[in-house]
C-alpha cells in the first residue's frame, strides 16, 4: 500500500477553530479506522506520540483539509528540553505547558452537538465550555480513566460509555469563564485572520464589563502574554505566606490549572485592594516586561493602575538595574 496515493472516501474540511487532532480522529472516525492509533503508526509515530504541523502533508493527502489550515490548528510541537519553538493555532507558545495536547478535555455537550474538538480545549488554563457554562471532562465517569487521543470515537470513553452520559460535577467559577472567553476570543481572532483572504485584521472584541482583577491585567494581551501572566501570578501566589489559599498540588493537569487560575486572580484582587503581599517570581523578566505592556494596552485609568499595582509588587523583590534596563519605558510609566 502507497500511504503518499491513499486517499480515504470521507473527506472534510477541517472546521474553524477545530483542533488538528480532533480533527484526525474525526476522520479517522468516519473512515472505519478506529482512532488515531493506525493513523500514527503510518505517520511513523508511537501512540503516545502528539501529531503537529509535520503530520499536516499526509493528513491533507488522506483527507482533503487544506494543508496550511492543518498546519494551524496542529501547531509546532518542539520535542525534548527545548521550551521555545512552540506554536498553536497561528500563535507561539513560551512554554510547553501553555498547551495540554497530550491529556484532552471535552465539552460533552459541544461534541453532542457538532460532533468536533476545539483548539482553545487544547489550553492548559482552559477549563471550562464558555457556551454550555460547564467543566470540561479529562476522564470518563465510568471507568474514571483519563481521556485519550487514541479512544476510537470523539464522543466515547475507550471503555465505549458515552461521554455525553456523564454530567457536570462542579459550579463554573467567574475567573474560570472569563479567562475560557478570553482564550475563545484570541483563537477565533487568529483563526478569521488565517482565513480570510483579504488579511483583513479582525476587529478587537469590546472588553466585558464586571472582569476579574486578573482578567482585567490580561485582556489587551495577547495569548502568549496573557498565559505568562496568568502563570507567574499563579505560582508567585504559592510564595505569599499571608494567602489563606492551599498550596496543596493537585494531581491532575485540569486540577491543577483551576488553582492556578484562582491563585492568581485572587493575588491580583489583593493587589488591587492594596493588601501587602509577598512573593518571588523566579525569572522575572518576560513578566515585568508582560505587565508593563498590559499597563499601557488598558483603555481605563483604573485598570492602568491595577496593572501598575502588580507591576510594583513584583518589582519590590527585584533589584532595580535588572529590570529598568529591560525596558526604557518602565521607569517613566512607574512615576505617577
Ligand atoms: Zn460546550
Ligand atoms: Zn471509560
Amino acid at each position: 500500500m502507497d500511504l503518499q496515493e491513499l486517499s480515504f472516501p470521507f473527506q472534510d474540511s477541517i472546521r474553524p477553530c477545530e483542533s488538528g487532532q480532533g480533527y484526525a480522529l474525526r476522520m479517522a472516525q468516519e473512515n472505519g479506522l478506529h482512532g488515531l492509533p493506525l493513523l500514527k503508526t503510518w505517520l511513523g509515530k508511537s501512540r503516545f506520540a502528539t501529531l503537529d504541523a509535520a503530520d499536516a502533508p499526509m493528513l491533507h493527502r488522506w483527507f482533503g483539509a487544506n494543508e496550511t489550515l492543518l498546519e494551524f490548528a496542529l501547531g509546532h510541537t518542539a520535542t525534548g528540553r527545548r521550551e521555545q519553538g512552540y506554536s498553536y493555532a497561528g500563535q507561539s507558545m513560551g512554554r510547553s505547558y501553555f498547551l495540554n495536547r497530550a491529556y484532552p478535555r471535552v465539552c460533552p455537550e459541544c461534541l453532542a452537538a457538532d460532533e468536533h474538538c476545539v483548539i482553545p480545549w487544547d489550553i492548559s488554563l482552559v477549563v471550562v465550555c464558555t457556551r454550555h457554562r460547564r467543566t470540561l471532562i479529562d476522564r470518563c465517569h465510568y471507568c474514571q480513566s483519563a481521556l485519550s487521543w487514541n479512544r476510537s470515537r470523539l464522543g466515547a470513553c475507550g471503555c465505549g460509555v458515552e461521554l455525553a452520559m456523564s454530567d457536570s460535577p462542579q459550579e463554573v467559577m467567574p475567573i474560570e469563564v472569563q479567562f475560557a472567553a478570553w482564550v475563545d476570543g484570541r483563537v477565533a481572532r487568529s483563526s478569521e485572520q488565517m482565513r480570510s483572504a483579504s488579511q483583513s485584521v479582525a476587529v478587537v472584541p469590546a472588553r466585558p464589563v464586571g472582569l476579574t482583577a486578573l482578567m482585567t491585567l490580561l485582556w489587551p494581551l495577547s495569548l502568549n502574554g496573557g498565559l505568562h501572566v496568568a502563570y507567574a501570578l499563579g505560582t508567585a501566589a504559592g510564595y505569599d505566606d499571608q494567602s489563606h489559599i492551599l498550596p496543596r498540588r493537585e494531581k491532575t493537569p485540569l486540577k491543577k490549572a483551576q488553582q492556578v487560575l484562582v491563585q492568581a486572580n485572587e493575588l491580583a484582587e489583593k493587589i488591587a485592594r492594596l493588601e501587602p503581599v509577598k512573593f518571588r517570581i523566579s525569572r522575572p523578566s518576560v513578566v515585568v516586561q508582560l505587565l508593563a505592556e498590559s499597563a499601557a494596552a488598558q483603555n481605563g485609568s483604573a485598570d492602568q493602575s491595577l496593572a501598575q499595582s502588580i507591576l510594583v509588587a513584583v518589582l519590590r523583590y527585584q533589584k532595580r538595574a535588572t529590570w529598568s534596563s529591560l525596558n526604557p519605558n518602565l521607569s517613566q510609566l512607574l512615576l505617577f
